[in-house]
């Protein structure tokens, strides 16, 4: 394995001392509360609290969270979901399983879906509008509100990347009729495998996405629709009684290095930072820029031992597994401009003040 001066992930760091985790984890194990249970139900006060909505529903992923809440709000086979061109094959994924088809729109110099080219992807068949909230920041999101109210079409915001992130000081997994986290090893608040959480204030849904995620059971033996079986892992939960309360500080930490970056990457003309709005509290799950000379940039870091990245690469309706939705190239060119300029740089709360500069360093050596 490569010896990085600046890994990508910090897990080896952050769980070095895990005794007191283990410790929450046995008594879990030993007592057989290995479904729903304590642990759970701790968790679920603990993360509604902390977004701020009335209910959270823990099941097992990311993808699920996105999948139950469409699945809550009635979305089948022929419906319409309209997305975010740049995103991570999950949001897509959570759509497809239900049988709907996501229609993209392009993004904004932010990542984000552009409010603007919402309204002209609206036909009889949409039903519902899935903003996603890459990098850690929020699309406009009042702007998305006012088109659901007018044309009656929920929003589910896809959160995953965005824990504690908020537009005009409203907090992500807020706004829409749901909102779908993502508790990802690599996710800014992680467990030791994969977990997702709904949240919303919305009480019917509420309750349909409890029967939803455990097999539409009402008790051992009666079920009352058909559902999946997509709990959180209680054990999975108790991990994350152990780690919920760092993610203030460790947001606040990603906030300060990437604000250290914008700093120092300012002055270096080839190097594009997107806007920052006033407004929109980015809390930093992927730090991208738009570089020139990307992939160069790109080959030398990861030389000089800076595992940067590329999220992603290849743009998500070129992709093999979407070729039956016919589009080409050229389709969504913002999207496209990004996936060649785009690169990310380590931004984690583990990261020290030298490896920071480091990577500064590093980045303007090469231009120079
Ligand atoms: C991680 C992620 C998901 C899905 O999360 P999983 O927990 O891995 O299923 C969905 N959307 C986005 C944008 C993500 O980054």
């Amino acid at each position: 394995m490569k010896k990085w001066k600046v890994r990508y992930s910090y897990l080896p760091q952050q769980f070095k001392n895990i005794d007191h985790i283990l410790k929450r984890v046995k008594k879990v194990v030993q007592s057989g509360d290995f479904t729903l249970g304590k642990e759970l139900e701790i968790f679920e006060k603990k993360f509604s609290s902390l977004i701020g909505t009335k209910y959270a529903v823990g099941v097992n992923s990311g993808t699920d969270a996105i999948k139950l809440s469409l699945a809550a709000i009635g979305i089948k086979k022929g419906d319409e979901v309209i997305t975010a061109a740049n995103t991570f094959v999950a949001t897509v994924g959570g759509i497809c399983e239900l049988g709907a088809k996501p229609v993209f729109v392009d993004v904004l110099e932010n990542y984000c879906m552009d409010a603007d080219l919402v309204e002209a992807k609206i036909t009889k068949r949409t039903k519902a509008i899935l903003p996603v909230h890459f990098t850690g920041y929020t699309p406009n999101m009042s702007k998305i509100m006012s088109i659901s109210k007018k044309y009656k079409i929920p929003v589910i915001e896809d959160a995953c990347q965005g824990i504690l992130s908020s537009y005009k000081k409203k907090n992500s997994g807020t706004w829409g009729i749901t909102g779908c986290f993502s508790l990802h090893p690599l996710k800014n608040l992680n467990v030791w495998s994969d977990g997702g959480v709904i949240t919303t204030n919305n009480k019917k849904i509420f309750e349909k996405l409890r029967l939803l995620r455990n097999h539409g059971l009402i008790n051992r033996d009666e079920f009352v629709v058909t559902g999946y079986n997509s709990r959180l892992d209680t054990l999975q939960a108790a991990v994350g009684n152990c780690l919920i309360k760092d993610v203030k500080a460790l947001t606040n930490q990603r906030i300060s290095n990437a604000n250290f970056y914008d700093n120092e990457f300012g002055k270096i003309k080839e190097i594009k930072i997107p806007k920052r709005e006033k407004n929109n509290r980015n809390v930093f799950h992927l730090y991208v820029v738009f570089a020139k000379k990307r992939n160069q940039l790109l080959k030398y870091c990861l030389n000089k031992g800076i595992e940067c990245k590329i999220h992603y690469p290849k743009e998500l309706y070129l992709q093999k597994g979407l070729r039956y939705l016919k589009h080409k190239r050229g389709d969504f060119p913002i999207t496209d401009w990004q996936c060649k300029n785009i690169i990310s740089f380590p931004v984690d709360q583990y990261l020290s003040k030298k490896q920071l500069t480091f990577v500064v360093k590093t980045v303007k050596n090469f231009y120079n």
